[in-house]
C-alpha cells in the first residue's frame, strides 16, 4: 500500500501478475521468487549547484530478477520517483525482456529531481555521481546491470555514464556495453532514438490488422484513417505519433505538461512541435482547441488512446469516462490495476505496456550485442550481399536475354533498388519488427487460450517463459 491508502504501483504490478499466475501450473514458491523484486539499492549523494550551495540528491536502482543477467532498465529523472516505483519498473522489465526473448533481467533506476530545474552542467554533475555511487555498489557493467534512457533521460546523459562507467572500471574493453542508448558516435546503435515509439507502432499494427477483434470493437481493420489522441510528447509520443501518421492515421487530440488540443478534423504533429519550440506551448495552435486541464485529452472519442507520460493517468476516477476504442500503452504502469477492470468490462481493449513498449529494450539488446562484438551490425557481410543479388540478376537478366531475345540491359534504376546489402539500420528495424509481430501473436493466443484480455495473456507468456528458465538452472523442480 502507499502512503495515500491507494495500492502502490508494485503492488498494482503484482495484483496484475496475480491475475494472470491462475493461469498458469507453477509452484507457490516459484511465482514468489518470480514477482519478488531482489535487490534495491537508494542512496543520497551531495552536488554543488552552480551558485555553490551544497544539494542531497535522492537516487534508486532497483534490479527486480537475476534469473538472466545483465539486469537492465532505464534510468529516469524525475521529482516524484521513490523506491516503490522503481521496483515496479523493474518488473515490468522483466516481464517485458521475457515477452520479446531478450535474455536480460529487469531493473530500473531513478533520480529524484525535475531536470528543469537544473544547468546543464549539474545535471552532468548529478548523472556522474549517480553512475560512480553504481559502480562502487556493482550495480552497474556491461555483464552485470545495464541502463538505458526512460523518461526524462536521453542519449546526453547515457553518454556521461558510459564515461564515467568508462574511466573507473578495470575492463575498459567493453565497457560500450555498460549503457545503452548512446548516440551511434560513442557506440550507440542506429534506430535506438526511435525504437520505442516505432514499437508501439508496429504493436497497433499488429493489434489492427486481426479482423476479428477490430469488427468486435466496430472498427475495420487497418490504420488507414484512424483517429489517435496522445498523452506526453516526449521521445516515445513523438514517435509513435509519427510513424501512426505515416501510416495513415489522423491526431485528433494532443496532451503535453502545460495542457491539451484538440481538432477533429487532425493536427499537424510538426507543425504542433515546431509552435511548442516557438511558443513554449501546445496551446493556442490555429485551428485546435484548448482543453480545459490536459487530463481531459484522455477523455476524447478516438480509435486509439496513446497514453506516453507517466503511470497512473487513467484511474478510478476517469475509467468510465474513455472514449477510446482502444489504448496502447506506451507509457510505464499509465492505466492503474482497478482501472484495468473498469475498460475490460467496458469492452475497450489494452495493448499492455509489458509488450507495447518493448520495443526500446529491444534495439537496446542490440546495441549491447554490437558494443560486445565490437562491430557495426551489417558491416562483414553488406557489401557482399550487395555484389551477390547483383550478380544473381545479372544471371537472370542473360538467361531472359537469352529465351526471348531481347538484350536490353535490366533498368539500372531496378538493379540498385534489387542489388542492395542490409545497412545496421535496416537490419535493426527488421530486428524490431520480427520481434514486435511476433510477441504479439503469442500474447494474443495466450489471451484467446485462457479466454481473457491482452494484458493477462501477455503475463502468462512471461512467467511460463521466467519459469522454464528457473526450472532450467536446476534452481527449483
Ligand atoms: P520523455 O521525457 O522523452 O517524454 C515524456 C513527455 O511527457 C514529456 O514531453 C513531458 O513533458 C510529458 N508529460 C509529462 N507529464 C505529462 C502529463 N501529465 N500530461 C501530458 N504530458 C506529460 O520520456 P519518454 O522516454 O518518452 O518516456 C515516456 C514513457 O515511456 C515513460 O513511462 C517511460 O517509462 C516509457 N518508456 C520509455 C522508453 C524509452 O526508450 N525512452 C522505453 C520504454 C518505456
Amino acid at each position: 500500500m502507499s502512503t495515500t491508502g491507494q495500492p502502490s504501483f508494485f503492488d498494482q504490478v503484482n495484483t496484475m501478475f496475480d491475475r494472470a499466475a491462475v493461469f498458469t501450473s507453477h509452484p507457490e514458491g516459484l511465482l514468489q521468487q518470480i514477482k519478488s523484486c531482489n535487490s534495491v539499492y537508494q542512496m543520497g549523494f551531495p552536488i554543488v549547484r552552480d551558485n555553490g550551495e551544497i544539494e542531497v540528491i535522492r537516487a534508486y536502482r532497483a534490479e527486480h530478477s537475476h534469473h538472466k543477467q545483465p539486469t537492465k532498465g532505464g534510468i529516469r529523472y524525475a521529482a516524484v520517483v521513490d523506491a516503490d516505483e522503481v521496483m515496479a519498473l523493474a518488473a515490468l522489465m522483466t516481464y517485458k525482456c521475457a515477452i520479446v526473448d531478450v535474455p536480460f533481467g529487469g531493473a530500473k533506476g531513478g533520480i529524484a529531481i525535475d531536470r528543469r530545474q537544473y544547468s546543464k552542467r549539474e545535471l552532468e554533475r548529478i548523472t556522474r555521481r549517480y553512475t560512480f555511487e553504481l559502480a562502487r555498489k556493482n550495480f552497474i557493467g556491461p555483464g552485470v546491470d545495464v541502463p538505458a534512457p526512460d523518461y526524462g533521460t536521453g542519449a546526453q546523459e547515457m553518454t556521461w555514464i558510459m564515461d564515467t562507467y568508462t574511466s573507473v572500471t578495470d575492463n575498459p574493453l567493453d565497457a560500450l556495453a555498460c549503457v545503452t542508448g548512446k548516440p551511434v558516435g560513442h557506440g550507440g546503435v542506429r534506430g535506438r532514438v526511435e525504437a520505442t515509439g516505432r514499437g508501439v507502432f508496429f504493436g497497433i499494427r499488429e493489434a489492427c490488422e486481426v479482423e476479428s477483434d477490430m469488427r468486435s470493437l466496430g472498427l475495420p481493420k487497418g490504420l488507414e484513417g484512424k483517429t489517435i489522441v496522445i498523452q506526453g510528447l516526449g521521445n516515445v509520443g513523438y514517435h509513435a505519433a509519427k510513424f501512426m501518421v505515416e501510416a495513415g492515421a489522423r491526431i485528433v487530440g494532443l496532451a503535453e505538461y502545460e495542457g491539451a488540443i484538440q481538432n477533429p478534423d487532425g493536427l499537424h504533429l510538426e507543425d504542433v512541435v515546431e509552435h511548442r519550440s516557438s511558443t513554449g506551448s501546445i496551446l493556442d495552435f490555429p485551428g485546435a482547441k484548448n482543453l480545459a486541464r490536459s487530463a481531459d485529452a484522455l477523455e476524447l472519442p478516438c480509435d486509439v488512446l496513446i497514453p506516453a507520460a507517466l503511470e497512473g493517468q487513467i484511474r478510478d476516477d476517469n475509467a468510465g469516462r474513455i472514449h477510446a476504442k482502444i489504448v496502447a500503452e506506451a507509457a510505464n504502469g499509465p492505466v492503474t490495476a482497478s482501472a484495468d477492470r473498469i475498460l475490460n468490462q467496458r469492452g475497450i481493449m489494452i495493448i499492455p505496456d509489458l509488450y507495447m513498449n518493448a520495443g526500446g529494450v529491444t534495439v537496446s539488446y542490440f546495441e549491447w550485442l554490437r558494443n560486445l562484438s565490437h562491430v557495426r551490425h551489417g558491416r562483414m557481410n553488406r557489401r557482399f550481399e550487395a555484389h551477390n543479388a547483383r550478380r544473381i540478376l545479372q544471371v537472370v537478366e542473360s538467361l531472359v536475354d537469352q529465351r526471348l531475345g531481347t538484350p536490353d540491359a535490366m533498368p539500372s534504376q531496378i538493379m540498385t533498388d534489387l542489388a542492395f546489402g542490409a545497412s545496421e539500420k535496416d537490419l535493426v528495424n527488421s530486428g524490431l519488427e520480427d520481434t514486435m509481430v511476433g510477441a504479439y501473436h503469442e500474447i494474443h493466443e495466450f489471451a484467446q487460450l485462457h479466454d481473457t484480455d491482452l494484458r493477462t495473456g501477455a503475463f502468462v507468456s512471461a512467467i511460463d517463459k521466467i519459469a522454464t528458465g528457473y526450472t532450467q538452472l536446476g534452481i527449483f523442480p
